[in-house]
C-alpha cells in the first residue's frame, strides 16, 4: 500500500477521544472512541507519520494542570506504541494567542515545528479535527482536511462550510479512515 500522505495531523479532543466539557484535566476523564484504534490501524496504511496538535489553553486559565496534560500524553503514547503506530509527538497549545504565526491553532506555529522536527511535507499530509480552526490552518498550509461530526463537529459545521474548503464531512474518524481513498 502507497503511503499517500507524508503525515497525518490528528486533533485530540472529538477527534480521537470524548470531548466532554470542553477540556480534560484527569487521566480518568481521557477516553477514546471505541473505533480509534481501528481508523488508526486504517490510516496506518496511508501513512507512516502520525501527529497529534491540540489547543490546550486551559493550561493558561488554569482549568488544565500541566503534570495531569503529561499523564494523558503519556498514556496517548504507550496505546499507539502497544500497537505500533507512529505517534511522532503529540503537541500542545498551552496560549490563548490566535495569531497566524503562533502555536494554537488556527495558528500554524505547531505545524510549522513538526515540519522541522520530523522533515514533513505538509502539502502532502492531513490534518483531521473537529473544529473549525482545524479547517482554517490545514487550509492555511495547503493541507487535506477532513472534518468530523464527533466532538463539536455539529455545532462547527454551518461555519465550517461558509468559511473552510474540507476534503471530506465524516460522522467519525473511523468513517473518515474508511473514505480516506476518495479524497
Ligand atoms: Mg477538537
Amino acid at each position: 500500500m502507497s503511503k499517500i500522505f507524508d503525515a497525518i495531523f490528528l486533533d485530540r479532543d472529538g477527534t480521537i477521544s470524548h470531548d466532554i466539557y470542553g477540556y480534560i484535566n484527569s487521566l480518568s476523564d481521557y477516553n477514546f472512541f471505541d473505533y480509534t484504534f481501528e481508523a488508526l490501524e486504517i490510516l496506518n496504511k496511508y501513512t507512516d507519520k502520525f501527529v497529534i496538535v491540540t489547543n490546550q489553553s486551559g493550561l493558561a486559565s488554569g482549568k488544565i494542570d500541566i503534570e495531569n496534560l503529561e499523564k494523558i500524553n503519556s498514556f496517548i503514547y504507550q496505546e499507539f506504541e502497544k500497537r505500533d503506530l507512529p505517534l511522532k509527538k503529540i503537541y500542545f497549545a498551552d496560549n490563548y494567542d490566535e495569531g497566524y504565526n503562533f502555536m494554537r491553532k488556527p495558528g500554524i506555529g505547531m505545524f510549522v515545528k513538526a515540519k522541522e522536527d520530523f522533515n514533513i511535507d505538509l502539502s502532502k499530509s492531513l490534518m483531521i479535527g473537529d473544529s473549525i480552526v482545524d479547517m482554517q490552518v490545514g487550509d492555511r498550509l495547503n493541507m487535506k482536511t477532513i472534518f468530523l461530526l464527533t466532538g463539536f463537529g455539529k455545532e462547527y459545521l454551518n461555519e465550517v462550510q461558509e468559511k473552510c474548503d474540507p476534503n471530506f464531512i465524516a460522522k467519525d474518524l473511523l468513517h473518515a479512515s474508511k473514505e480516506i481513498t476518495s479524497i
